[in-house]
């Protein structure tokens, strides 16, 4: 008789407890499913990097259920401007029906945290490093380092959540290919108790500068790199603001920007096997229009429903899961491309050009399109 295969010790393991493997563990926590999410780290994640959640992400929170607290903290955006050179070109409203939110990602992530600790107490292994992770067949082996002592764990499926920069995919060879769209930004978090509740968007010939209210009064100004320009020192970054959209922010020499290169790949095999990738490790969207988390969201909504189906009846098919992915992300690419195309510097016949699309953009018959298309309708 044929050996029997050893019962693994969980259903699922999640590598990696970002936004996007928390949300994951508690759409199966709250199926039964017995789910474990290795972490490195230990304490928080202090990087500010997503503040804007589309109703396609806070339907995952909602079903999650952590819409309600973040809906709560959250503040909600009633619309947003393009502009050029001092002139509104475009103007678009959120309808309360569907709300896009701003919560900065360190909350976020707290609130989903909190929200799995509810559902299951012993579900998060903080300080714990995956260095491997191996399809055996008929489960799959993950090698983890918990404070230096190596440890094996085994499960039906592991979902790498690892981030952009995943190792693990790396060394399962699925592939990382550069997508459109690429371009170097600071961004800076000041206190501004005008900041109001609609997103600025200043698309004029010498680059993007963008400006969103935060809850607690706060804005967050992010720039597009120049070359020759200084957006490293706090004066620096406010004369470039000051000079792209003739407003002078409310911006102390105390703030400190933050540079970062938006950039766009997709994995080439986000699934093999029992193996998945979730999040920033299966695609890199640029933060240009803020769709990489809550598209990470939808994702992991899909692949619940994949595993929980695929642990029912004892098989290794997560169906059709891996098609979808690369299709969304490829679309939420190509919109991303867009944005970040619309805040390049422009002279001349280009820039014309351009502004004349964005203002039929926002034009009566398209509005409702376009808004569609910010707020992440389809994905
Ligand atoms: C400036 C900026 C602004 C952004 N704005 C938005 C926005 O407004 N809206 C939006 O939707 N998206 C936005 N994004 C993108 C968003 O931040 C990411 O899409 C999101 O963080 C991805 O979540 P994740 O869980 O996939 O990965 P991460 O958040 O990167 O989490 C990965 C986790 O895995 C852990 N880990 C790594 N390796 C291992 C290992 N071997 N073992 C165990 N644990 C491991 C890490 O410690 C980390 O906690 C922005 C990004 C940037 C940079």
């Amino acid at each position: 008789m044929p050996a029997e295969a050893p019962v693994p010790d969980h259903d699922v393991v999640v590598v990696g407890a970002g936004p996007v493997g928390l949300l994951l563990a508690c759409l199966l926590a709250q199926d039964g499913i017995d789910v474990v999410v290795c972490e490195q780290r230990d304490g928080d994640d202090p990087r500010s990097r997503a503040i804007g959640i589309h109703p396609p992400g806070l339907a995952m929170l909602e079903r999650a259920g952590a819409g309600a607290a973040v809906r709560a903290e959250a503040l909600a955006l009633t619309g947003g401007d393009v502009l050029s050179a001092g002139r509104v070109l475009a103007s678009l409203d959120f309808p309360a029906e569907r709300p896009v939110l701003v919560l900065p990602q360190p909350r976020t992530h707290a609130l989903l945290r909190h929200r799995l600790d509810l559902l299951a107490p012993e579900a998060l292994h903080a300080g714990s490093t995956v260095r491997g992770v191996r399809d055996e067949g008929a489960f799959v082996r993950l090698r983890v380092d918990v404070a230096h002592r190596r440890r094996e764990l085994t499960a039906a499926f592991a979902v790498i959540a690892d981030g952009v920069h995943s190792d693990l995919r790396t060394d399962l060879g699925l592939g990382w290919r550069r997508r459109a769209g690429r371009a170097g930004y600071a961004m800076a978090d000041v206190r501004d108790p005008e900041a109001g509740s609609r997103a600025l968007l200043h698309c004029g010939p010498d680059g993007l500068v963008e400006s969103f209210p935060l809850p607690g009064g706060i804005r967050r100004w992010v720039v597009r790199a120049v070359e020759g320009e200084d957006i490293a020192s706090a004066p620096g970054f406010r004369a470039v603001i000051r000079a792209r959209t003739g407003t002078d922010p409310v911006l102390g020499d105390d703030v400190v920007p933050v540079a970062f290169v938006a950039g766009q790949h997709l994995a080439r095999v986000p699934v093999r096997g029992r193996i998945a990738l979730l999040g920033d490790a299966a695609h890199e969207i640029s933060p240009i229009g803020g769709q990489g988390m809550n598209l990470g969201w939808t994702d992991a909504g899909r692949l619940a429903a994949a595993l929980t189906a695929a642990l029912a009846d004892g098989g290794a098919d997560l169906g059709d899961h891996a098609r979808r992915t690369v299709r969304a992300a490829r679309t939420a690419q190509r919109r991303s491309a867009f944005y970040m195309s619309m805040g390049t510097p422009a002279r001349g016949v280009p820039l014309v050009a351009r502004e004349a699309l964005i203002r039929v953009l926002g034009s009566g018959p398209l509005r409702g399109w376009a808004a569609g298309l910010v707020t992440m309708r389809g994905l």
